[in-house]
């Protein structure tokens, strides 16, 4: 049987041991079967676990072996889209619920790590860094329209300030919010794993959901084994492929390219990041970066539409960071990988049912890591018959790319490039 490894990776080379996890090759009977063990997948088989549900989770590869264990690694609370357009296409009501929910995603990662005695290097403290007077009048107005659902944490920042965290000298303001922060990606996941094992779940990896017999009692079949369940959560994401056809055509696969340095040793790492928050631009197109537990700068940027592999992300990503920081011109970058999230057309998250039993989340188009741990917590809900939470997201309206699934590459490409002209001459 094939088996696939994590692709090369600072996270994978530094991950916590863990034992590994064999393929499924029974017939098993549970009450829910999860489909990717990502923190979707994870944090709903936490929440589901906790509540008393049965659990098997199958992975395709390993655990975290998607944008999980590959992400920035940022705690970004909110969505991919700004809460007043939200409010503008549900209504205050539903708007509402959203708003309520939008910083909740924090909260549920550090319950969890304090809970699971999860080693991830969580750090608190995220900015985001304006380049433009128009991007630090939206920072101003986002900031006002939080306050507004009750988040009142966030805090502007003038050019001084946000010199003092971030030695970088293209920002003219930001805003920071504690409640951000960030972590080793894979060792959350893992350590989330770990938890869902020790309440009795089942994890297998190497074990792709092959296919699903849908109806009152569905099975999803993999390679060598099939599980019968009463409930199925499908959060395989930008990896699901076409396994879920109703689930492909609305969202399209986006590569992101992520670059790590040697260890920068205390002193440069501390010039650039004193207080070792995580920073993340403003423009459409951002650039994302931290500090890692061992003083290496982590970042990230650029959008490879249908999710193509750059042959060199090196070239890539490298000059976006000397741009940012070119004191670093001398500093070896030590791994770059690239990893896939899930777009669509609104920036919005998909959540619903398909029958009635197969629950579905993904799409966060980019913020993925606090909403997909909300997600797992509100899907579990909608199993155990509390519905409103999910029904605010399932009602999120959602529509296909123009030019179906062969020009959606191209057409979003195209729109990504206006907004990129945008960011560089700030109209
Ligand atoms: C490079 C990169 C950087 C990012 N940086 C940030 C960041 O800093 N902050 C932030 O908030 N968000 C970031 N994101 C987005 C965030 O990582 C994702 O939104 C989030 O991790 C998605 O989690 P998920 O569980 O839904 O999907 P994934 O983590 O992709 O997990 C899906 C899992 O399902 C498995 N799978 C798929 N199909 C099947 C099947 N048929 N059978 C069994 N298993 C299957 C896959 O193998 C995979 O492990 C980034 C994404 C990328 C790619």
């Amino acid at each position: 049987m094939a088996h696939t490894p994590y692709p090369e990776s600072y996270y994978a080379a530094s991950a916590n041991a863990v034992p590994p996890r064999p393929a499924l090759q029974d017939d098993i009977e549970t009450d829910v079967c999860v489909i990717g063990a990502g923190y979707t997948g994870l944090s709903s088989a936490l929440f589901l676990l906790e509540h008393g549900f049965r659990v098997t989770v199958l992975e395709a590869a390993k655990v975290g072996f998607g944008a999980s264990g590959r992400n920035g690694g940022q705690i970004v609370n909110s969505y991919s889209r700004d809460i007043d357009v939200i409010e503008r296409s549900v209504g205050p009501k539903q708007a509402q619920l959203l708003g309520q929910m939008a910083f909740e995603g924090g909260r549920i990662i550090r319950e969890r790590v304090a809970k699971y005695n999860i080693q991830c290097d969580l750090k608190d403290g995220g900015v985001f860094a304006a380049i433009t007077a128009k991007q630090m009048g939206h920072l101003e107005a986002q900031k006002r329209l939080w306050e507004r659902f009750g988040h009142t944490q966030l805090e502007l920042m003038d050019q001084r300030r946000i010199r003092e965290v971030v030695a970088c000298d293209q920002y003219i303001g930001g805003m920071l919010d504690m409640s951000g922060g960030h972590i080793h990606p894979l060792n959350l996941a893992l350590g989330e794993a770990a938890a869902v094992e020790s309440l009795g779940g089942t994890i297998h990896e190497q074990s792709p959901a092959v296919r699903i017999e849908r109806g009152a009692n569905p099975v999803v079949h993999t390679p060598q084994g099939k599980v019968r369940a009463k409930f199925i959560i499908v959060a395989g994401n930008a990896y699901l492929g076409n396994l879920v056809p109703e689930l492909a055509a609305k969202s399209m696969p986006c590569g992101t390219q992520v670059i790590t340095t040697e260890p920068l040793g205390e002193e440069l790492a501390r010039a650039l990041l004193p207080q070792d928050y995580c920073v993340e631009d403003c423009n459409y197109l951002l650039d994302y970066y931290r500090l890692s537990g061992d003083k290496r700068l982590i970042f990230g940027g650029g959008v490879v539409y249908g999710a193509r592999d750059p042959a060199n992300i090196e070239a890539i990503i490298r000059p976006k960071m000397l741009k940012a920081f070119p004191q670093l011109k001398d500093v070896k970058i030590d791994y770059a990988w690239t990893g896939n999230f899930l777009l669509t057309l609104s920036r919005l998250p998909q959540v619903g049912r398909l029958g009635d039993n197969i629950y579905y989340s993904q799409g966060c188009s980019g913020h993925g890591v606090t909403y997909t741990h909300l997600a797992g917590k509100v899907l579990a809900e909608a199993l155990r018959g509390q519905a409103e939470r999910f029904d605010a997201f399932a009602d999120l309206p959602h529509y296909p790319f123009p030019g179906g699934q062969m020009l959606r590459t191209p057409f979003a490409a195209l729109g990504a490039w206006y907004y990129g002209l945008r960011d560089r001459f700030g109209f």
